[in-house]
């Protein structure tokens, strides 16, 4: 986070990790890899812990996904 946002604010500019619920297959690569934001649910589903910034875990989740489910979400632009 820079130093000038404010506790409780998001950076807008930045992509959040973001699971397609339809092509996930619910092999659990991503909660083994982002344990800290990640848990599955009791049919090992991943569950997100809220809006999950860009990290090096968070792309490796997204590199090993095999059912290529975890992508980015870019923030739109409106006027
Ligand atoms: S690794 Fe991919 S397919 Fe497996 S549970 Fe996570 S998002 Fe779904």
């Amino acid at each position: 986070m820079s130093p000038d946002m404010k506790k409780g604010t998001e950076d807008v500019t930045k992509p959040l990790l973001t699971v397609d619920r339809v092509a996930c297959t619910g092999h659990g690569v991503c909660a083994t890899v982002l344990p800290e934001h990640i848990t599955l649910d009791e049919w090992g589903y991943p569950i997100l812990d809220g809006p999950i910034p860009e990290s090096v875990e968070a792309r490796l989740a997204v590199k090993y996904c095999p059912a290529r489910a975890l992508y980015w979400q870019y923030p739109s632009v409106s006027a």
